[in-house]
């Protein structure tokens, strides 16, 4: 287990231990798309070994097929999440799409997944377009939705975006033998470490903390060898790769990743506990236990008006950057998710969804408690 004093350290440093040997302080961003060589019988070769999903620590053949600054960034994932393996993907959703194209293309199309999820996942696996069906089950429910064709049993916890927390122990010990898959994005591994609660497959959507500036797309999948390898192999053929500048970008948000996550959890912690009080707000969601840098909360009036007026803090989807972003669900992230369905999960039309940045509190607050509103006096921060 890596402890937090390990992890502050190894979030600098993953990834980048050869630099010294190197020579160089800033990790090496290689941009080829081809790699040449002279021996071509050599290169057929080391072909079969890549197309089996193996790595051999030699230069690349294609970009398509590996990159050294993405493996340097899945280096530093792996070792953070505590896993052996991580395969990065363009974007959150490629790398979903390839465990789910692993689990079908192994005859197991059946996922058990449990609501709410990221609207986008939800949609995929409610529209069954990579061929996968879908069982929607509470998590305490999932061992008795299991069929022997099961490949995956996905969850998020904290979940998008009512921020209810799963247990994974009990999940895990549930799914027996059937893969779980984390969507960690909203935790990161500063907050939770869903392999050392028994999951197989940790999922990030690396645009959001990973990178934590809203200027890098990626996915990434942490994992052990066996699934590292198939994830490569479906990389190489469907083509979803990560962009080495992207890779470079995610790098280099990992060794802030423990100091802003901790900041932003503070600040969150913080005005939960104002939005608790104020007038306008009628329930705060916010884990109790993993705490975090989102906060979501359900209005009294117009959740519209509310992201409407808001002038410091930015009025944009996505999250886990170093600005603090508020978006309406049920108008975008969740847009995709029909109204039922939405409701049932818990997402309320009036809720609002917080991505606290690293702004002070104070100023954070001022601008939220003007764009919900001030009718009462009494809620003006103490500080
Ligand atoms: C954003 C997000 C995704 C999708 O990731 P992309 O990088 O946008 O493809 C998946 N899960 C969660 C929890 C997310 O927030």
């Amino acid at each position: 287990m890596v402890g937090m004093s390990t992890l502050r350290t190894r979030a600098v440093h993953a990834g980048r231990d050869d630099l010294v040997e190197l020579g160089v302080h800033a990790v090496p961003l290689d941009l080829s798309t081809t790699y040449p060589a002279r021996d071509s019988a050599a290169e057929a070769a080391r072909l079969d070994v890549l197309a089996g999903g193996e790595l051999d620590g030699r230069m690349p053949v294609y970009g398509r097929i590996s990159n050294p600054t993405v493996e340097r960034f899945e280096t530093a994932v792996a070792e953070l999440e505590g896993c052996t393996d991580a395969v990065a993907f363009a974007s959150g959703m490629a790398a979903l799409s390839a465990c789910l194209l692993a689990a079908v293309t192994a005859g197991h199309g059946h996922v058990v997944a449990v609501r709410p999820l990221y609207g986008t996942t939800d949609h995929l696996l409610d529209s069954g377009v990579l061929g996968t069906s879908v069982t929607w089950a509470r998590a305490e429910d999932v061992g008795s939705a299991l069929r022997p064709d099961t490949g995956l049993v996905i969850v998020e916890t904290p979940t998008n975006p009512t921020l209810t927390e799963v247990d994974l122990d009990a999940l895990a010990e549930a799914c027996g033998e059937v893969p779980l898959l984390v969507d960690n994005t909203f935790a990161t591994p500063v907050l939770q470490r869903p392999r050392e609660h028994g999951a197989s497959l940790v999922l990030h959507s690396a645009t959001k903390f990973l990178g934590g500036h809203g200027d890098a797309m990626g996915g990434i999948i942490a994992c052990e060898a066996g699934w590292a390898r198939r994830l490569r192999q479906l990389r190489m053929v469907t083509g979803a790769v990560l962009h080495p500048m992207a890779a470079y970008l995610l790098l280099r948000g990992l060794s802030t990743l423990p100091v802003r996550v901790r900041a932003a959890s503070a600040t969150a912690g913080a005005l939960a506990e104002r939005l608790r009080g104020h007038p306008n707000v009628a329930r705060v969601h916010y884990p109790a236990r993993s705490g975090g840098a989102l906060v979501s909360f359900e209005v009294h009036g117009d959740p519209v008006a509310v992201v409407g007026a808001v002038r410091l803090i930015t009025p944009a989807v996505s999250l886990g950057s170093v600005d603090t972003l508020i978006q309406h669900p049920a108008s975008l992230t969740h847009h995709i998710v029909a109204p039922t369905d939405r409701h049932a999960a818990g997402i309320s039309d009036r809720l609002l969804r917080l991505s606290v940045g690293l702004e002070s509190a104070d100023d954070l607050w001022e601008d939220l408690d003007a764009a919900l509103g001030t009718h009462n006096a009494e809620v003006t921060p103490s500080e």
